[in-house]
C-alpha cells in the first residue's frame, strides 16, 4: 500500500456519516442532550443516565422519531406507487 492509499483510508474514516440530535431534558427544559447517531444504528448520549447505564430516555426518543419517520416514508412511497399504477 502506498502512502497515498493510507491517506485516503484515513480521510474516508473521517467522513463516516454521524448525526447529532438535540433532545430536551425531561427534568430541565433549559437543558438539551446531544444524542449521537452512528453507523449501524448505534446511539450514544451525553447525559449521566447513558454514562452510567448505557441507555437513556433521550436515545429512546430519537429511536422512536426515526421509526415514525421510516413509517411515514414507507406510506408516502406506497401512495406514490398507487398513484403511478392508477389505483388512486
Ligand atoms: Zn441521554
Amino acid at each position: 500500500m502506498s502512502i497515498m492509499n493510507i491517506r485516503e483510508t484515513v480521510l474516508d474514516d473521517m467522513f463516516i456519516p454521524i448525526d447529532f440530535v438535540d433532545v430536551p431534558s425531561k427534568s430541565d427544559p433549559d437543558v438539551t442532550h446531544k444524542v449521537k447517531i452512528m453507523m449501524n444504528d448505534t446511539y450514544s448520549c451525553d447525559c449521566k443516565g447513558y454514562k452510567y447505564a448505557g441507555k437513556c430516555w433521550h436515545i429512546t426518543q430519537v429511536k422512536e422519531k426515526k421509526e415514525k419517520q421510516r413509517e411515514k416514508d414507507a406510506t408516502i412511497a406506497e401512495l406514490e406507487r398507487d398513484y403511478k399504477e392508477g389505483n388512486l
